[in-house]
């Protein structure tokens, strides 16, 4: 339900249009992903950063990196032809905030442009401490952050490794770094009226019994819904050889969380260039590449 009494009436309806965050909404909005994030400062084992960010994507190499002024471009075009488009979304292929002058000069860019289209970022959630003041004063309401483990230990196999302000850390260390800015970032969010989505990729015998006291933590933040997503091992990652999550093992977590809070049941794992309705993908269509011949 959106009908939380502590929304603003901007951030209500902006939400009543996220395709995301309202599953009525999801056959009538689209959204697009802008690819202007490339890189990460972490890097977790189910992902080759080859391949599209496991946060919000469908394992599959990025069609195309765009500038944040070819970002701007790429919007007007397909805001041109989609007249439903309500949502721009910066899902990588890397990390949102790794590169935060390049996110935040795209949404800058596009504000200028449409003041109305509702902005939506994922993240790993580092460098949300540093960032989520800025965040809030871009007008920014709808925030995701990949949660898999509130368990140093579980998430030091989770994690290869963090990079932060210069220094790598690695095991429980960087674990609880990763952690400690994740919570804190995300206190700070719904402290500012921020709705934030939680991604937990459910890894079979690693964290799935751990995930429901994640989503009881996250609920107790003020979290407005999580999203349990299967591991999809890109090829090349170091987890490439565990299996897949079945749907099946997926729902039947999301029916024990959804006791706590409700819970995301229609994402699709969308590509960090996807545009259109969430079961449509045209980003083959939208590729900047193609631009000319389109208009
Ligand atoms: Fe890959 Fe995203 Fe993890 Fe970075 S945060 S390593 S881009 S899945
Ligand atoms: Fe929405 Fe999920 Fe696609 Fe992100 S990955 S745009 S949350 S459907």
């Amino acid at each position: 339900c959106i009908c939380s009494g502590s929304l603003g009436g901007d951030t209500l309806e902006k939400t009543s249009k996220h395709p995301c965050y309202s599953a009525e909404a999801h056959h009538k909005y689209a959204r697009m992903h802008l690819p202007v994030a490339p890189r990460c400062n972490i890097q977790c084992n189910y992902c080759n950063r080859k391949f599209d960010c496991v946060n919000e994507s469908r394992p599959g190499v990025t069609s195309e990196v765009l500038t944040p002024g070819l970002a701007c471009d790429k919007f007007v075009w397909v805001k041109e032809k989609i007249a439903n488009l309500s949502v721009v979304g910066i899902a990588g292929p890397g990390d949102a905030l790794a590169d935060w002058h390049l996110t935040r000069q795209t949404i800058a860019g596009i504000k200028a442009i449409n003041e109305d289209i509702t902005f939506c970022l994922s993240t790993n959630g580092l460098l949300l401490p540093a960032y989520a003041p800025e965040i809030v004063a871009l007008g920014v309401r709808h925030v995701t952050v990949t949660v898999n483990a509130l368990d140093p230990v579980i998430s030091a196999r989770i994690y290869a490794f963090i990079t932060y302000q210069g220094k790598t850390y690695t095991g429980t260390e960087g674990a609880e770094l990763l952690l400690a800015n994740q919570l804190a970032g995300i206190a700070n969010l719904v402290a500012q009226g921020v709705l934030v989505k939680i991604n937990i990729v459910m890894i079979k015998d690693l964290n799935d019994t751990h995930i429901p006291a994640v989503v009881k933590k996250m609920k107790e933040m003020g979290v407005f819904v999580t999203n349990i997503m299967p591991l999809i091992p890109a090829p090349g990652s170091a987890f490439q050889h565990l299996p897949q999550t079945s749907t099946k093992e997926v729902n039947a977590l999301r029916d024990v969380c959804q006791l706590d809070i409700q819970q995301m049941r229609h994402c699709q794992q969308c590509r960090a260039d996807a545009v259109g309705l969430l079961h449509e993908d045209r980003s083959q269509e939208f590729r900047m590449g193609n631009r000319s011949q389109d208009s």
